[in-house]
């Protein structure tokens, strides 16, 4: 590929120290897979069509979504919010379903993506779901601390070739009722969903795990960001990146 396409990456806030941020490992795996990374900071929905310049999203993980977005007040466990974030990122996210721009979404990006497809989250899972399994591990963050199951036949099993069986986890919030589109293609052993894939979109697949943190340890994950890429490819011959 003569010029590689350009991959949008969402900031994350730190509201405190005044700064958006993205981690490097998001860079890195975005770059070895073909992409030019170019990071997105919060801006207004009524300017947000200025990165339509971007030929894929990456909605990156951090602090959780507020619950006014999905129709519910805020439980105990809900952690710190990041306002402009989520504003940007839902209708950024809507704006590229409705256009087919290819989004991968990872941690808090997963859920995002259902939220602006429809759906909603467990604000805390750790008093929501019974018999639920520690999701934030106290280990290393390439290591991958439970089992997951993939949906065989989904797009994300093929992705990962059916080799796929443990996972990281830095998540007390995950995916609740679907949003219009989407299937569930991951799950942890106490039913947590992990991964979500639309059925009609070129590309749009949210996991709950960390590829970015992993595949320099475990190569198979940067197949997910080398997939995401190639679809663009494909999304651009199809002219549906400009529809
Ligand atoms: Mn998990």
């Amino acid at each position: 590929m003569a010029v590689p396409p350009l991959i949008g990456i969402t900031c994350a806030h730190d509201i405190l120290a005044d700064r958006y941020f993205v981690a490097l490992s998001y860079v890195n795996a975005v770059s070895a897979a073909g992409g030019a990374p170019v990071l997105l900071p919060s801006i207004g929905t009524d300017t947000l069509r200025a990165y339509d310049f971007v030929d894929g999203l990456v909605l990156t993980g951090g602090n959780d979504v507020d619950p006014v977005h999905f129709g519910e007040e805020p439980l105990p466990g809900n952690g710190e919010v990041t306002p402009d974030r989520d504003v940007f990122e839902l209708e950024l996210t809507r704006w590229c379903l409705d256009t087919g721009k290819p989004i991968l979404a990872i941690c808090r990006g997963a859920q995002v993506l259902n939220i602006a497809a429809g759906g909603d989250i467990y604000q805390d899972i750790y008093t929501q779901v019974p018999g639920v399994l520690k999701h934030v591990q106290q280990a290393p963050r390439w290591y991958p601390s439970h089992g997951v199951h993939l949906e065989p036949g989904s797009r994300l099993d093929g992705i990962y070739q059916g080799g796929l069986s443990r996972v990281n986890s830095f998540h007390h919030q995950a995916v609740r009722r679907l949003g219009a589109g989407f299937k569930v293609c991951a799950t942890s052993a106490d039913g947590v969903i992990e991964g979500i894939e639309s059925t009609s979109h070129p590309f749009a697949v949210g996991v709950q795990w960390h590829p970015e943190a992993m595949w320099q340890r475990i190569p198979l994950h940067l197949n997910l960001f080398s997939a995401f890429i190639a679809s663009i490819g494909k999304c651009k011959a199809a002219g549906a990146v400009d529809a």
